[in-house]
């Protein structure tokens, strides 16, 4: 059975509950196919205080993120035995993708994420201690939960048994290259606005095709950078120059 493996470093553990605690991640946990352990950072500070954080060595603005009491929480979390992949959460990573997130389940790898707050993390963590740096995005988040919120969510749609319907992920954008295709549901007219015709027919070939070509439209006109024409069959490359003439016209 596929199942997807997370302990989470973080200084705000209760942050994770009510995420976690809900719909097809809560699921998830109670069907045996997502495990989460949370571990509070400050557990493993050896001061009286509870003390994570420190001025910065050079001067500056704002307190770094100590090595010790991550190290201290590496060590306690791997004493099972069980090796882990340490991720850490940064905007200075890799950029997160649907292709990260697959490679990320198909390792099959128990993920240990490591949330930053502050200023950011004592260099020689990221050097000594990270096997992977990650951001999920070009922009600055007050910590790594949501980040890691973001890992743990969408490796875990893509494990099968996860969504009430695998079928789901296939036709997600990205998982196929290109973007999911238009829904719609009931009423079949709005104000005015109709649910395009096909889709009423009953034809289920032709609303398959143009699903697809809706897909490609969508995805050539908001984000071209995704298509690689050499990626798609034949027929898709027709449908796509069929989409360009429609353009034109
Ligand atoms: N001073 C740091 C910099 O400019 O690179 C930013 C620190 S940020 C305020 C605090 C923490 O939030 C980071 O250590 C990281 O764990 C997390 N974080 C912020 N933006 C992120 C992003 N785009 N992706 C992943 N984690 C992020």
């Amino acid at each position: 059975m596929m199942k997807a493996s997370f302990d989470i470093i973080t200084i705000f553990p209760e942050i994770f509950k009510s995420y976690l605690g809900e719909s097809i991640l809560k699921r998830a946990i109670q069907k045996g196919l997502l495990d989460v352990k949370i571990h509070n950072l400050r557990d493993f500070s050896q001061d009286k205080h509870k003390t994570v954080d420190d001025y910065p060595y050079g001067g500056g603005p704002g307190m770094v993120m100590k090595i010790e009491p991550i190290y201290n929480a590496i060590q306690f979390i791997k004493s099972d035995g069980i090796g882990r992949f340490n991720v850490l959460l940064s905007p200075q990573g890799r950029i997160y993708n649907q292709r990260v997130a697959e490679s990320f389940l198909s390792k099959n790898l128990r993920i240990l994420l490591i949330c930053g707050r502050y200023e950011g993390i004592d260099e020689r963590v990221v050097e000594h201690l990270t096997d992977d740096e990650i951001s999920v995005g070009d922009y600055i988040l007050t910590g790594g939960e949501l980040a890691a919120l973001v890992i743990i969510d969408s490796i875990t749609r893509l494990i099968p048994g996860v969504l009430g319907d695998d079928e789901s992920v296939k036709e997600d954008s990205f998982t196929c290259g290109i973007f999911d295709y238009p829904h719609y549901t009931r009423p079949p007219e709005f104000k005015g606005i109709k649910v395009p015709d096909i889709l009423l027919s009953g034809n289920h070939q032709e609303i398959k095709k143009w699903r697809k070509k809706e897909a490609l439209k969508k995805t050539f006109i908001k984000r071209p950078d995704l298509i690689n024409k050499e990626d798609l069959s034949l027929e898709d490359r027709k449908l796509l120059e069929e989409i360009i003439l429609d353009i034109q016209r």
